[in-house]
């Protein structure tokens, strides 16, 4: 069984596959609880999921949670009349529910793209066979409260052995020492994984990033990385989900 919290067809709004066509999955509950959270409502248990009859037409439908394995896959499935990228696994923290992930992704008919936190390494080293595509994030100390380094590389370590790629929120409060940190971290795996850095969308007071401390950032990370971009998250300002 599955807590959801809606499943619908719309447009990658972030990171290195921005503007392709996805099925979003949200699983309900987070182990995390950052300041610039978009999907707030996601972190808790709802009682009903949110289910797309046709894709991309938003004719939503409710469904009682938990939601069955069969039952989830079923819908997923049905809204690939349309051709699409690949299934977007996300949150909330879907690694939280790994063990209904693993018994899903044996079901779908698309590629598997795992939106995540990039902290649950253990949870992630469970299904990872059955990934395609992982969008890990760095989370920084500045806005997680703590620091989480060594997850943060265990977790790249175990996901470099499929395609991925790091995205970093960059807020008003982060700072040059907890970037390099971060960019040191990626470097030590493999300076080649591509690096996102993030400009926080600025939601519940969170202080935007400076444009021209942007700039300084994607310098200082492309002094250890080779590939380091600049992108938003475009689903905001596209009015999609
Ligand atoms: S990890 Fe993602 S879903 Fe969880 S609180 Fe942070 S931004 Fe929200």
């Amino acid at each position: 069984m599955a807590n959801i919290v809606e499943i619908f067809s719309s447009i990658q709004g972030e990171g290195l596959y921005i503007g392709t066509r996805q099925v979003f999955v949200r699983f309900a509950g987070c182990n995390m609880a950052c300041a610039y959270c978009d999907t707030p409502e996601s972190r808790t248990f709802g009682k009903e999921a949110l289910i797309e009859c046709t894709p991309g037409r938003r004719d939503f439908s409710k469904i009682a949670n938990p939601l069955s394995i069969e039952c989830l896959a079923q819908h997923i499935n049905s809204l690939l009349t349309l051709r699409h990228h690949s299934i977007s696994l996300t949150g909330g923290e879907p690694l939280c529910q790994v063990d209904a992930l693993v018994e899903l992704t044996a079901k779908l008919d698309a590629p598997k793209y795992l939106e995540t936190n990039g902290i649950l390494f253990e949870q992630l080293a469970k299904i990872l066979p059955q990934l395609d595509i992982i969008s890990m994030d760095i989370k920084l100390p500045s806005i997680a409260g703590k620091e989480y380094w060594q997850e943060h590389h265990e977790f790249l370590r175990l996901a470099s052995t499929k395609e991925v790629f790091v995205k970093i929120v960059v807020t008003g409060q982060s700072s040059k020492n907890e970037l390099q940190q971060a960019f040191e971290l990626v470097a030590s795996i493999n300076k080649s994984i591509p690096v996102i850095l993030q400009p926080v969308t600025p939601l519940n007071g969170c202080e935007s990033v400076l444009p021209a401390d942007i700039l300084l950032y994607q310098e200082q990370a492309l002094s250890v990385l080779s590939s380091v971009r600049v992108i938003p998250q475009t689903h905001k300002f596209m009015g999609q989900l």
